[in-house]
């Protein structure tokens, strides 16, 4: 890398606001000549530690004491960690926000949510674009990330080249083909020199490297065609378009149709299908509320709460509170996502309710067999083995359960009970696990 230039005539100070050392609201300050610029205002989901608590945000109170130097922000992507907190610091500012179209639809809908549409000016940046914002010189280049359109940025000053990186996948075949510009970061690096990179990324002290998104597709489309006959469930992120795409392309391949779930879930995949990063033909996707139209085989629903968020829609049918969709003993559930860090447990508890809602009883028949109170308990062993997936899983184990976390029972040809039909929980590397209630 070549020494970078600099002139020295203007320095440049950066502040970190939130998301130093942290997962969530990632928020920093970049300030010259006397003018600021913002980059991304998110916010961390508060956890069960702080109850009551809405969100944690970025030390906003620093921009509002300086809010007549605040020029404009500039959203590197649309995760909540990086956006959330945009509401928040438009009821005091009002301010141009730069990003790319999918990146401000996104906000768009969080501001009009807030009736704060009218306090923001959004401005769609492209890929490589070079712009001056405020008392800087920025060039937006693509990154590869779990949502599509995010953005590097290549801030200009007088001090040499600060690189932002935003977050990201580093994913040599995405699924768009809209890869990393890799070449221009080699060019400034090697032309005029890049004084200071800020890079981070969630895993990124974990040795190795991701697989691309893309290997992900071949293992969906082989899950869904090996459960052909049964209505299909994918808990994913609803921001992961590039995810989306790929369920709704094996579910079209296996002669399905999508159907959405979850009010996140049905405005990304409508925003997405609108700016045109999500393809997916108006005769494969229908309406939630035609469910009940279609032979459950051929539905594949693309749904929110692969993390176990209280009020997200798998965890609604899991608790058999949905509106729209009951699980029963013949639907097999998909989680296509890892647990975000702090996530494990709500999501083992989502999983846990939604085997749970799928238990029959071989000795009373009765579907949803409650134990406790059913006149199956005094049969019913304290623990049983439910769940032994076969290694070509990749890996083997027997759950063991009480009675209240029995699954489905079930009878072997003789009619002599037995137990276990499947309910389980695997993940591999390429990022999905999966439960799955399936018949012997
Ligand atoms: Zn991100």
């Amino acid at each position: 890398m070549n020494q970078p230039a600099t002139s020295g005539s203007d320095p440049v100070r950066i502040t970190f606001l939130g998301g130093l050392g942290e997962i969530g609201r990632n928020c920093a300050a970049l300030e010259t000549r006397g003018r600021i610029v913002v980059l991304d205002c998110g916010q961390m989901f508060a956890g069960d530690d702080l109850p009551g608590v809405d969100a944690v945000l970025p030390d906003l109170d620093w921009l509002f004491e300086r809010g007549d130097r605040v020029d404009a922000v500039i959203a590197t992507h649309a995760h909540e960690d990086h956006i959330g907190a945009l509401p928040y610091l438009l009821t005091h500012l009002s301010l141009p926000i730069f990003g790319s179209p999918f990146t401000l639809g996104m906000i768009e809908h969080k501001l009009r949510e807030a009736d704060l549409l009218d306090r923001a000016d959004l401005r769609k940046v492209s890929d490589g674009d070079r712009l001056d914002i405020g008392p800087f010189d920025c060039e937006f280049l693509p990154v590869t990330h779990s949502i599509p359109s995010g953005n590097i940025t290549a801030f200009h000053t007088d001090q040499g080249v600060i690189l932002h990186s935003s977050d990201f996948k580093l994913d040599l075949t995405p699924v768009d083909g809209r890869r990393t510009d890799l070449s221009r970061i080699g060019a400034l690096a090697a032309g005029p020199g890049i004084r200071l990179l800020l890079c981070d990324s969630t895993n990124a002290d974990r040795p190795g490297s991701s697989r691309s998104e893309r290997e992900v597709g071949a293992v969906l489309a082989a899950l869904l065609r090996e459960n052909e006959g049964r209505r299909v469930v994918v808990a994913s992120f609803a921001s992961h378009i590039h995810r989306l795409q790929q369920i709704a392309d094996a579910a079209i391949a296996t002669g399905r149709v999508v159907v959405t779930l979850g009010l996140s879930m049905r405005r990304n995949v409508k925003l997405a299908r609108d700016v045109g990063i999500l393809r997916i033909p108006d005769h494969a996707i229908r309406d939630i509320e035609d469910i009940d139209d279609i032979e459950p085989e051929r539905v594949c629903v693309i749904c929110t709460g692969s993390q176990g968020e209280p009020r997200a829609a798998l965890t609604q049918m899991a608790m058999g509170e949905s509106r729209w969709l009951e699980l029963d003993g013949d639907d097999t559930v998909i989680f296509s996502s890892h647990p975000i860090p702090g996530n494990e447990a709500a999501r083992s508890t989502s999983t846990r309710r939604a085997t749970a809602s799928n238990r029959s009883c071989a000795r009373c028949t009765r579907w949803r067999c409650r134990s406790g109170s059913s006149p199956c308990t005094a049969n019913t062993p304290t623990s049983w083995p439910i769940a032994t997936w076969p290694a070509r899983w990749g890996w083997r184990t027997t759950t063991w359960c009480c009675a209240r976390t029995a699954t489905r029972w079930s009878s072997r040809p003789t009619g002599s009970p037995i137990w276990v039909r499947s309910a389980g929980i695997t993940s591999t590397s390429t990022g999905w696990s999966a439960i799955s209630a399936t018949r012997c």
